[in-house]
């Protein structure tokens, strides 16, 4: 009898399960089913770009090719001959049926768990409702225009007023946002003819740490942050967010502000529930053998610190995905399966313009080289899931828009 393996998610862990099966596992009694509620699988890495990039003017093909830099449609990263994609939004995960937003539920054999997180916003007042959020395509493009309309209508009122871009959370998503937004508004106050002077950018971090960094990383980044003159508020949490202010616990004043871009934290995506799914070594629910889980859905123990999980990155989710994707070929054919073995990451943060600092276990190295390093593994990672001269001219065409403002 023909069985169902179900992928949920065309993320970083979704796809590279989808395109290792479709490669390895050639058996017809087994189909293979991809449901994604997007048209595009997205490089987060690069968002903070995508949200920072100059348009000279914003039109719809401007915002298509800045949408491409970092977006690619599945269609053209999955073989339909050998996979079903189902474009739908799962809304409930049974034992044995996935119940969709729009179509008819779908029976699994193996279900592969890889949707995701989603924005948490902690349930402070008024944060969602006044803050831009940066987690998916349309919110980078969505800051990139509300950035040009802001600067234009003060351009039109011909007001030359002070302006606060507050980024809530310096974490690494709102380093590298604040960081090249330094470049971007240089830009954009040309073309606006806006005195640069009176653009200020602040972080709010609640904690002492920034971009996700040890003491010795965030001296960098801060010294990095002084040059560029952004301003760090540590050690400050928001607990109410109103149209124009800031409200900042025990601060003696509200934080006026002209726009908000919030990247404090991601969450459990509430399909898989309020926690992620706890894996065995084998990166199979703990409850259901059946069910493997992947990338920022799987509670993977960190060695280093084993009560936490590993941290939410790329890399880990894509090796991941392809562990599970060996895994039910393993099972499929009666073979034991493998353990997740963590390899120690390299992790590079982008600083603004063509600058980034890279931390291993052992180093910390900041400067442009380190920058030109990160483009190379957008390259290694587009080679990986496109066809090699459509890898390469992704890679080639995001260079070409993202240091037009460096
Ligand atoms: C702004 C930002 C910057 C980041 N920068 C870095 C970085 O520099 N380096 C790094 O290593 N990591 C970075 N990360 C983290 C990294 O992107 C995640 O850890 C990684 O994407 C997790 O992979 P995943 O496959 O688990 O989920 P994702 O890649 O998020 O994929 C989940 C997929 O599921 C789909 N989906 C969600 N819900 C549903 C639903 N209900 N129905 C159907 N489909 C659904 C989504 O559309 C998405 O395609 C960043 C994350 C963000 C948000």
């Amino acid at each position: 009898m023909v069985k169902n393996i179900v992928i949920l998610g065309a993320g970083f862990a979704g796809l590279k399960v989808t395109q290792d099966l479709t490669k390895k596992l050639k058996d017809p009694n087994y189909n293979i089913t991809l449901i994604e509620k997007s048209d595009v699988h997205l490089y987060r890495a690069d968002l903070y770009e995508v949200a920072t990039a100059f348009n000279q003017k914003i039109t719809k093909e401007c915002l298509t090719k800045l949408r491409n830099t970092i977006a690619t449609p599945i269609t053209e990263l999955v073989d339909t001959n050998r996979v079903k994609l189902i474009k739908d939004e799962v809304v409930k995960i049974k034992s044995r049926e996935i119940l969709l937003k729009k179509g008819k539920p779908v029976k699994y054999d193996y279900l592969v768990v890889a949707l995701g997180s989603i924005t948490n916003y902690f349930k402070i007042p008024g944060l969602e409702k006044y803050s831009l959020p940066l987690k998916d395509i349309q919110d980078g493009i969505a800051i990139n225009c509300h950035l040009d309309q802001h600067l234009q209508s003060l351009w039109e009122k011909k007001s030359q007023k002070e302006v606060n871009i507050v980024i809530g959370g310096g974490g690494a998503t709102g380093v590298e946002t604040a960081t090249e937004l330094t470049s971007a508004y240089k830009k954009l106050c040309k073309k606006y003819d806006y005195p640069y002077k009176k653009i200020h950018i602040h972080i709010i971090e609640g904690q002492k740490m920034l971009g996700g960094m040890d003491a010795k990383g965030t001296k960098i980044i801060k010294a990095r942050l002084k040059e560029l003159n952004v301003k760090v508020h540590f050690k400050s949490f928001i607990t109410k967010v109103t149209a124009k202010e800031i409200t900042i616990k025990d601060a003696p004043e509200k934080l006026p502000y002209d726009i908000l871009i919030w990247t404090g934290g991601v969450k459990s995506n509430p399909v898989v529930g309020s926690k992620p799914i706890e894996v065995r070594p084998t990166l199979q629910s703990k409850d259901a053998p059946s069910i493997f889980a992947a990338g920022d859905n799987a509670f993977y123990p960190d060695p280093q610190n084993p009560k936490q999980r590993l941290p939410m990155l790329a890399r880990t989710a894509f090796d991941q995905g392809s562990l599970i994707a060996e895994n039910i070929i393993r099972n499929i054919k009666g073979k034991k399966l493998k353990n997740y073995k963590h390899a120690s990451l390299i992790y590079i943060l982008p600083l603004g313009g063509r600058f980034a600092l890279l931390k291993t276990q052992k180093h910390l190295i900041s400067g442009r080289l380190i920058w030109y390093l990160r483009r190379l593994i957008f390259l290694k990672y587009s080679l990986a899931i496109l066809p090699f001269w459509k890898g390469l001219r992704k890679w080639a065409h995001g260079t070409k828009i993202f240091t037009e403002n460096d």
